[in-house]
């Protein structure tokens, strides 16, 4: 079992009654928010989790109202905890492919465990593909970043290198007066983002970067060019392209749709996270590569209250269906006759009863 996750209520996956209402795959603060609401109107939810959420690298994750600052493995923790005290199910494992069977989804995961769902919450995250720097990987979530709104505050007044974009170059500078931006041969800024690199200070240092030098103290002191030069700075922010982690959802027919901003690639979800194809949402950084912790936690929310919806509606239409083969039976001919016969016996349709009978 992976450190990152914990098996909740043990670690099988057969559902109450044979099939679950819903199963999450991903327990990451947007699988886990989504299970928690479904868990608390009684809803049998299981979660499936790979354990390994984005922030992992992280310290801290940053920017959540009243949480502020958390280990992002505790806050998951935490989530876990909640999901399972309403009765939710969590498991490690990994969901290796989902299809539909008749009205219900068959999910199966890499180590052959199978399980039945009426509906999916797709919550798998995204996966961050890192430029091809030696040693950058190693880094990544200390002093190699991507995003202000994480780590910002973390990095100010430090000196900042940006392998990333013109913009990610200004947002940096908003915490540092310290910035430099390595631009990638081949790449050309306008004469107006040249001008507005110059007006804010930022330096600007062109050539291929071949590696990452660090300290004693195994802290990031430079950034190393093919030219044999080094920038000194102490953390870089690079731009990773964000790719949806969906894959095995091969079975399913889920459009995937490239980023409006270019920064990857996500599945196409409405505002609830409906994903077009009956049965089926997703929530967190598979369908919104932009969303920090707070806005999938959000997203989860969501997507878990419209599966409600799509649930109850069908229940209650089966409710309907139920009574009213109930009603058919009880005024149907069967039940009119067994009535008759109660009521009349032998008098039944005016015909008396022959003397002697
Ligand atoms: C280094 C770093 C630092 C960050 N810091 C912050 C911060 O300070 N504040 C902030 O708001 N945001 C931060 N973020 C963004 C944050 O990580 C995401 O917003 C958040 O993780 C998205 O949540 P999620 O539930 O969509 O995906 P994740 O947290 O990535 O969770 C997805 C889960 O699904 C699992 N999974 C994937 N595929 C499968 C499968 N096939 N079967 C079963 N399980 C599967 C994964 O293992 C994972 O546990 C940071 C990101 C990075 C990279």
């Amino acid at each position: 079992m992976d450190e990152n996750t914990s098996d909740i209520g043990g670690n099988g996956i057969e559902a109450p009654g044979g099939v679950w209402d819903v199963v999450v795959v991903g327990g990451g603060a947007a699988g886990l928010s989504g299970a928690l609401t479904l868990a608390r109107v009684r809803r049998p939810v299981l979660v499936i989790d790979a354990g390994e959420p984005r922030n992992a690298p992280a310290a801290a994750a940053h920017g959540l109202l009243g949480r502020d600052g958390i280990a992002p493995l505790e806050l998951l923790r935490k989530g876990r905890e909640e999901v399972a005290s309403y009765g939710g199910r969590v498991v490690a494992g990994r969901v290796t492919a989902i299809h539909r069977d008749g009205g219900r989804f068959v999910v199966e995961c890499a180590d052959g465990r199978r399980t039945a769902a009426r509906r999916v919450l797709v919550a798998s995250g995204l996966a961050d593909e890192l430029p091809d720097v030696p040693g950058l990987v190693e880094r990544w979530g200390r002093d190699v970043v991507h995003c202000v709104f994480c780590h910002g505050w973390e990095v100010r007044d430090t000196a900042v290198g940006v392998l990333g974009s013109f913009h990610q170059a200004l947002l940096f500078r908003q915490l540092s007066e310290d910035v430099t931006l390595f631009l990638r041969p081949g790449t050309d800024l306008t004469p107006d983002q040249w001008e507005q690199l110059a007006g804010l200070g930022v330096g600007v240092v062109e050539g291929a970067v071949s590696g990452l030098e660090t300290d004693g103290a195994d802290r990031l002191a430079g950034v190393r060019l093919t030219s044999g030069h080094t920038v000194p700075v102490r953390v870089l922010a690079v731009a990773p392209r964000f790719t949806a982690r969906a894959s095995f959802l091969g079975g399913l027919g889920l459009a995937v749709r490239e980023h409006p901003a270019g920064f990857g690639e996500q599945l196409t979800v409405d505002a609830s996270g409906f994903t077009g194809v009956d049965g089926v949402w997703a929530a967190g950084n598979v369908g919104d590569l932009m969303a920090g912790v707070p806005a999938a936690a959000a997203s989860g929310t969501t997507a878990a209250a419209a599966i409600v919806m799509d649930l109850l509606t069908d229940d209650a239409r089966a409710a309907a269906r139920t009574r009213r083969a109930e009603d058919a039976e009880v005024f149907g001919g069967r039940m009119e006759a067994e009535v008759t016969r109660r009521v009349l016996g032998t008098r039944a349709h005016g015909v008396d009863p022959l003397p002697g009978t």
